[in-house]
């Protein structure tokens, strides 16, 4: 069968460009447009004649991502999804109710290959990167999801790249992705409203800061110093800290906007009074936050997580040092909220071929 044309991978120029080449008319362009990203496939495409929904079908995709599970946690609504792609291959999304709105975490890549000692995500390695439009379309797969549910006005309004894969990893499809994001017609989603999350490619970090975007850097720091972050994390032995904290400055002045490290907090790893120390003493005079994570035990890992009493002291030390810092809520608990997770429980790590089924796990509700 012959490959079929993403066409929310394009904008709204490209889109009428590609219909022109397929015989349509310019105004026909808008029409696509607006309807791909309300979420909608040809057959509700309901101004257009039967006969272009039928040729478009044969040659393009519309929507390229598929809800194929969903579980909702009961202890605070958070919704883990599991979407399918067109190759069959699946990724996950995690869907969190915050005061301020509805927030998606996107991932990026099919599995990832960084390969973090704590990470569910990398079990596999990188099977493939995401298109930009497979990026959108996890948006857009929510989003209707969303709009049959019990609030159909609920949208997805923050954005945060902190699912499967490493974004500056796929560096050309997350910034077509993030341009999309604000095309006249579409779903405009304000760039402010986007976080984007890095284990610390520092070359990328540059390119991104020289964007101008007004994205939401965040850095998974993990450790106070190279020796700790290369037990972690295989992408220390490439870039230090040092290094690292080089180019958040950069992002900070060209972009004008605050950087956030997130920190897995870790026992007997990176957790102790002398960590939160050292970690200060190297943010010291940045204009940055830390979010801290009581690691999420993996179970193919050999990291554990810590109790609520090292997070508290942890965070005291950086209170103390005048460095901002939370504690990340912990959403969707009851469910693998954690970064590939559900993905790894249903599929056993592999990705999946629509000829494998949603074997063993009986809570799983189909969509
Ligand atoms: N590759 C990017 C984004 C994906 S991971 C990055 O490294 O930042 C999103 C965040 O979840 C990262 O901070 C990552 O280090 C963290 N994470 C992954 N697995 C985790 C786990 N088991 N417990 C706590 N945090 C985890």
């Amino acid at each position: 069968m012959l490959e079929r044309t993403e066409l929310a991978a394009m904008n709204r120029e490209e889109l009428t460009a590609w219909l022109g080449s397929q015989g349509h008319p310019a105004f026909r362009g808008k029409q696509v447009f607006e309807w791909i990203h309300r979420g909608r496939d040809f057959d509700e495409m309901t101004n257009l004649s039967k006969d272009m929904r039928e040729k478009l079908k044969e040659t393009a995709v519309a929507q390229p991502v598929k809800i194929r599970l969903h579980r909702k946690s009961s202890l605070d609504g958070t919704i883990k999804v599991l979407y399918e792609l067109q190759d069959g291959n699946c990724v996950e999304g995690v869907v969190m109710y915050y005061k301020y709105g509805v927030s998606l975490c996107i991932s990026t890549q099919v599995g990832c290959r960084m390969g973090c000692r704590f990470c569910a995500s990398t079990l596999g390695g990188r099977i493939r990167d995401l298109t930009a439009g497979e990026m959108l379309g996890e948006i857009l797969a929510v989003n209707r999801f969303l709009e049959a549910g019990d609030n159909s006005s609920d949208r997805v309004s923050h954005v945060v790249l902190m699912g499967s894969g490493e974004p500056l990893d796929n560096y050309d499809q997350v910034i077509r992705f993030l341009k999309l994001l604000r095309e006249e017609d579409g779903i405009r989603l304000s760039l402010r409203n986007v976080s984007l999350s890095t284990c610390g490619l520092v070359p990328k970090m540059y390119d991104l800061a020289r964007e101008k975007m007004p994205v939401t850097l965040c850095v998974s720091l993990h450790a106070p110093n190279d020796e700790i972050r290369r037990q972690m994390m295989p992408i220390a032995n490439t870039y230090p800290i040092r290094d690292i904290l080089e180019a958040c400055r950069f992002y900070i002045r060209e972009t004008g906007r605050r950087v956030v490290f997130e920190y897995a907090l870790s026992d007997g790893v990176n957790a102790g009074r002398k960590d939160a120390y050292e970690l200060a003493e190297q943010l010291h005079g940045m204009q940055c936050h830390v979010n801290l994570i009581p690691l999420n035990a993996v179970k193919e890992r050999t990291l554990k997580g810590v109790s609520d009493r090292t997070v508290r002291e942890f965070m005291q030390v950086l209170e103390e040092k005048h460095i901002s810092v939370t504690r990340r809520r912990e959403m969707g608990d009851d469910i693998e909220g954690a970064c590939g997770q559900l993905r790894a429980a249903v599929l056993g790590g592999h990705p999946c071929g629509p000829e494998e089924s949603d074997t063993g796990e009986g809570s799983y509700e189909e969509v």
